[in-house]
């Protein structure tokens, strides 16, 4: 059994059908990188999975448990399943601590001894175990989307999925993001990553998926998709037409 199975997922808004029948099986410590041109369907793919998004048709089921459309088990999936996203979406007003700490006490009723030393220990894994108190404020963008992981990770997820996670950064600041997702696979972290970030896709990801009006246009390692694309769509994409 795959940690997540995604089978003839489909997904439409009004009469426009974002995805077309999205087959991927991703076993436990996979990291795939996910690509392809803005629109193809890469955010609400990485919705669907985690429940952000109803289905309208084939099935995605996270470590044997079937996701289905209703809000008590979506509520269980966003738990096991974490996300991030471009933009950092930290509260203003709460300390690193605190914004680490706050969802594991609402959505997990944690205890909040237990909230502060988790959140303690997955700041000091991104590099932050200093930022305790610090206000978003005063983080670069790069502090600040580690603290968005430190808080994803608290929740313990049995996946992350993560959604341009670095494109809203200023260049100097991605590589020290990047180095901490990195690090997370190499703790055999399972990582949906959708990213424009080809270097690190090819370095770190078990599999490249390229998608392409709602589909799977081109999947597999590294090796294969960059240096070997078969479709022109994703030979263009790479800029080799
Ligand atoms: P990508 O992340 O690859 O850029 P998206 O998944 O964001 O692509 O979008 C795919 C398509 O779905 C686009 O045509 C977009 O306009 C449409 N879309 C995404 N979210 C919504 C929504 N909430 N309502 C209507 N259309 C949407
Ligand atoms: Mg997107």
């Amino acid at each position: 059994m795959s940690l997540i199975e995604i089978t003839e997922v489909k997904k439409r808004f009004g009469d426009n059908e974002v995805l077309k029948g999205i087959n991927i099986d991703v076993e436990p410590g996979e990291v795939i990188a996910i690509i392809g041109k803005s629109g193809s369907g890469k955010s609400t793919l990485l919705r669907c999975i985690n429940g952000l998004e109803t289905i309208d048709d084939g099935s995605i089921s996270v470590a044997g448990a079937q996701l289905l459309p209703d809000e008590i088990h979506l509520k269980a999936l966003r738990l096991k399943v974490g996300m991030i996203f471009q933009q950092f979406n930290l509260f203003p007003h709460l300390t690193a601590g605190r914004n680490v700490m706050l969802s594991q006490m609402v959505v997990k009723k944690t205890p909040r001894g237990e909230a502060e030393a988790m959140a303690k220990k997955m700041l000091e894994r991104v590099g932050l175990g200093h930022k305790f108190d610090a206000y978003p404020d005063e983080l670069s963008g790069g502090q600040q989307q580690r603290v968005a992981i430190a808080r994803a990770l608290a929740m313990q997820p049995i996946a992350l999925l993560c959604d341009e996670i670095t494109s809203a950064l200023d260049p100097e600041l991605v590589n020290e993001v990047l180095a901490v997702v990195k690090e997370l696979a190499s703790e055999g972290m399972t990582l949906l990553m959708v990213t424009h970030e080809m270097r690190f896709a090819r370095d770190v990801c078990s599999r490249v998926v390229f998608m392409h009006q709602g589909r799977v246009h081109e999947i597999g390692p590294p090796g294969e998709v960059f240096a070997e694309p078969r479709t022109p769509e994703l030979k263009q994409f790479l800029g080799m037409l």
